[in-house]
């Protein structure tokens, strides 16, 4: 027997409850709402009534990479940004930009303790920059990636051996730093450090290991320990 038809958001007729979402996404939705939401509703009623995330985290939008999942966070301490490559862009007030409006929401409204930039290895992203963007042209996807240009150079700069593995492996790392000084040239980030201690941070995810390693302030990076 069919159903009684439903009217979707988008105003045309849907047939079924099965057409308003993919199988995989409603199905991981009643998981969550018949197990983890009862299991968590004290922590949703609270975090209803507003948001105090203590970190704002700039992530890679690959699925492999999900913060929350790497620091092992609840809903609600983590205010998150996520694009291709993880990129900070250049300060450049006015237009549209979408990580710069989360980061001016995070740092002046949430008044974040810190802002984290979360790389990680095998990025498509800076792959894509390392073949040095022939393979990345489009309409939108090339020049995001042009932020990444002169960390690349500064890659290739640094090492002998500019194979493709070993020049991405350094320019995953140099863009992290990169992304992370351009941080400091938006106006309200530099008044934070300066005003209430804001911090800045930088690491990478390496997605066969779990190893995280974590940018010390001259730009090197070290693997954190996964022990107390
Ligand atoms: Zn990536």
């Amino acid at each position: 027997m069919k159903p009684d038809p439903v009217w979707g958001y988008s105003g045309s007729m849907i047939e079924t409850e099965s057409d308003l979402a993919p199988d995989t996404l409603t199905e991981g939705y009643r998981r969550f709402k018949s197990r983890r939401f009862p299991a968590e509703h004290d922590l949703y009623e609270q975090l209803s009534k507003g948001q105090q995330p203590h970190t704002l985290v700039i992530a890679c939008s690959d699925s492999r990479v999900d913060p929350a999942v790497i620091f092992d966070c609840a809903p609600g301490e983590l205010f998150v940004v996520r694009n291709v490559a993880n990129l900070t862009p250049e300060y450049c007030p006015g237009g549209v930009h979408g990580v710069s409006a989360a980061l001016e929401y995070a740092v002046k409204v949430l008044k974040v303790r810190s802002v984290v930039v979360l790389g990680h290895r095998e990025c498509g992203g800076v792959r894509a920059c390392a073949h040095g963007l022939d393979e990345a042209h489009s309409e939108f996807l090339g020049p995001w990636l042009e932020v990444m240009v002169p960390a690349r150079e500064e890659a290739i700069a640094g090492i002998n051996d500019v194979r493709e593995a070993r020049l991405c492996e350094r320019l995953e790392l140099v863009s992290i730093h990169r992304s992370v000084e351009r941080l400091k040239d938006f106006p309200f980030v530099a008044e934070a450090i300066k005003g209430y201690g804001l911090e800045l941070h930088g690491a990478r995810f390496g997605i066969a290991t779990g190893e995280l390693e974590w940018m010390r302030p001259d730009g090197s990076f070290e693997t954190l320990s996964d022990r107390r």
